[in-house]
């Protein structure tokens, strides 16, 4: 049996607060055997914790969370990024010929940037989305509020149900898992397309302390500051981003 944490951001987010190696860190750290990192129409980051994965004993899966015309949309298995702002269905068809397949991240929640059900189901009607659309987040840590559509209309969907931190600091990663059988990325893959997979949800509710934390992280970001650390043996701290990793998020 393994763990996946399948919706994870990077420093190559805007909005995030853990570098690539930190990421790697903290996943090995809380026992999950393979992490998606889904920066925001953004693959650069995944790519490299792939090549440092080794290091860490865990797997990582290539990914980003895309931005479709009609909301948010977590792609795996991809190394180049769709186009920013085509249909959902058409994004969908992009992922499938790169090889990918997709996950609905915090659908039907009637927040901005979310999938609703129209979409979810006008996809599911188009033979080769469908192919590429395989499962859908019953549980995601930062929307843990309102998730309860998406629980109850998941019975009805065939999507795989995963539960995922959507963890924009470190402490949040592994915070919402999936479960299945095996151990390696293929497995999890199998098990999603099969519709096998089993969601852990995040048990607690924020506290005070951790929106704190997560306000405090947000805002040494904006002052260039990220959480960071060499290598698997040391631990977690804040550190400055190079100006190099800087010149290189805004070449894009
Ligand atoms: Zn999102
Ligand atoms: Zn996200």
């Amino acid at each position: 049996m393994g763990t996946a944490d399948l919706h994870i951001h990077s420093t190559y987010s805007r909005d995030a607060t853990t570098t690539i190696r930190a990421i790697l860190k903290q996943a090995a750290d809380v026992h999950l055997n393979v992490i998606a990192i889904t920066d925001h129409d953004e693959v650069r980051g995944a790519l490299e914790a792939c090549k440092l994965a080794y290091q860490y004993g865990l797997e990582v899966i290539p990914g980003a969370e895309i931005s479709t015309k009609e909301g948010h949309l977590v792609a795996l298995f991809i190394e180049e990024v769709p186009p920013i702002g085509l249909s959902l269905v058409d994004t969908l068809i992009f992922i499938g010929k790169a090889g990918g397949i997709a996950i609905a991240p915090h659908p039907f929640n009637g927040l901005p940037h979310s999938l609703n059900m129209e979409s979810v189901v006008g996809a599911l009607t188009n033979a080769r989305a469908k192919a590429v659309l395989k499962g859908m987040e019953t549980h995601n840590m930062g929307t843990q509020a309102f998730d309860s559509t998406a629980q109850k209309l998941s019975i009805y969907l065939p999507l795989a149900k995963i539960a995922s931190s959507d963890a924009h600091v470190y402490w949040a990663i592994g915070a919402g898992r999936t479960e299945f059988d095996g151990q390696t990325a293929q497995d999890l893959r199998r098990a999603i397309e099969n519709n096998a997979t089993r969601p852990i949800p995040y048990d607690e509710e924020f506290s005070a302390k951790a929106i704190f934390s997560w306000v405090r992280r947000i805002a040494l970001r904006r002052f260039g500051y990220a959480s960071d650390t060499a290598s698997a043996s040391q631990p977690i701290n804040t550190q400055k981003l190079s100006q190099s990793f800087i010149r290189k998020l805004r070449k894009k």
